[in-house]
């Protein structure tokens, strides 16, 4: 294909792993290989009753026409009560800004932040897209890497190393896509004060995961000393509402990264779904116990997982707090090789488990981690132990 006739920036910019472990995966399936699928971070669950109400109602009411660029009014009153009430955070409506999706509001914020140049801190394992979107407006991702030794979290002692004149910003996801991992208010509060000695960075926090939290409390970095002038609050409906399809995200950030972000959509998309819109306030200002029984039914599956995972020799595993995915750390078996494919690193490894167990999973190089893989757990108990059997035969037969 004529990939010269393209621009430098899509030739430059790598391909979601993903997505594109998925539609691997599907691909095999429709071949008829039974493929079981731990690629997407996606839940199996269905939109709840109410929000789907809530959208059939919309129709009704004929929400056909443009939305407001920024959102709805009183969706974007209702996101500041979910604020208040979840995170103590207290923003205005002029500080929140719907998208389409929290990818494009992390989209949105790399444009309206990043100059070409700037250095943008991530702790790896990061999720997929930060450093593409980072590339994509000019920004350095500078990645700080982390191990399983300390549960795939970021030391103050890190941040402050990894930080320079050229430092713009700093992304992090809470709970943590690959890792499952929490930072808790103490941690959070031992890198706020390294960044209260550097007050030009600005902070990402994606909180998309928030509900599906298995520890004590989701903190907000916002929340802490000051950071609510300097952070973006990225959050959505996708995971804690099984929304995916929906896409719809938002954030809380400083007016004038709003009213920037608000411009950008007005150039871009023209605003966020309209019926999707109407749906997010019956989600948003829902009590969030309507999700106990689904984020117990994760934490029954991480439990499982990470208990047929220790059962696997060479493995290393995580015990994630948070999200549906755990990474273990499967480097022992690079310089291997296992039922005639050399394994040499985290991609060959995936690779492997694709071809011999069937089993689609995503390599930890698309996270930032070479030593580890990602498995989302967000199926059913019946598949995952199918899943972990099939894994455990090809590295033991
Ligand atoms: N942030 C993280 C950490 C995610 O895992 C995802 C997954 N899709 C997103 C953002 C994007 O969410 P959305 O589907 O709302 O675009
Ligand atoms: N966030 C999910 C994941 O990490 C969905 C896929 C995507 O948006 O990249 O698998």
């Amino acid at each position: 294909m004529s990939t010269n006739l393209l621009s430098d920036r899509i030739n430059s910019l790598s391909t979601s792993q993903t997505l594109a472990m998925a539609a691997k995966a599907r691909e095999l399936k429709a071949q008829g290989i039974d493929i079981i699928s731990l690629s997407l971070g996606e839940p199996d669950f269905n939109t709840p009753e109410f929000i789907k109400e809530a959208a059939i109602a919309a129709i009704h009411d004929n929400y056909s026409k443009y939305p407001p660029v920024d959102g709805y009014v009183d969706l974007k009153e209702a996101i500041c009560l979910k604020f208040k009430r979840d995170n103590k955070l207290v923003y205005t409506p002029s500080q929140i800004v719907v998208s389409t999706g929290a990818k494009q509001s992390l989209y949105n914020i790399g444009q309206v932040m990043i100059n070409p140049g700037d250095e943008v801190i991530l702790p790896a394992p990061f999720w997929v897209s930060y450093s593409e979107i980072i590339k994509m407006s000019g920004g350095i991702p500078v990645e700080v890497p982390t191990s399983i030794d300390t549960d795939f979290k970021m030391t103050p002692q890190q941040l402050q190393a990894a930080i320079t004149d050229k430092t713009k910003m700093m992304w992090f996801s809470s709970p943590c896509n690959p890792s499952g991992s929490v930072y808790s208010e103490a941690e959070l509060t031992a890198l706020v004060a390294v960044l209260e000695q550097h007050p030009q960075i600005f902070v990402v926090a994606d909180e998309i995961y928030e509900h599906i939290n298995f520890s004590d409390k989701h903190c907000s970095i916002a929340a802490i000393g000051n950071m609510i002038e300097r952070t973006i609050t990225v959050n959505g409906v996708a995971k804690a509402f099984a929304m995916t399809g929906w896409r719809i995200g938002y954030i809380g950030a400083p007016e004038f990264i709003a009213k920037a972000c608000t411009k950008m959509q007005g150039q871009v998309t023209s605003g966020a779904n309209s019926i999707a819109q109407r749906a997010t306030i019956a989600a948003v200002t829902a009590d969030p116990s309507v999700l106990n029984e689904m984020v117990q039914a994760f934490r029954g599956r991480r439990d499982l997982v990470v208990g047929l995972l220790q059962d696997i020799p060479g493995l290393k595993t995580n015990i994630p707090e948070g999200a549906f995915y755990v990474f273990p750390d499967v480097s022992h078996y690079f310089g291997k090789t296992i039922q005639g494919i050399e394994v040499k690193n985290a991609d060959d490894f995936s690779f492997l488990l694709l071809e011999k167990a069937h089993v689609a999973t995503v390599t930890g190089e698309a996270f930032g981690n070479p030593n580890c893989i990602r498995l989302s757990y967000a199926t059913s108990e019946d598949l995952l132990k199918e899943a972990l059997k099939r894994i455990k035969d090809t590295l033991t037969n």
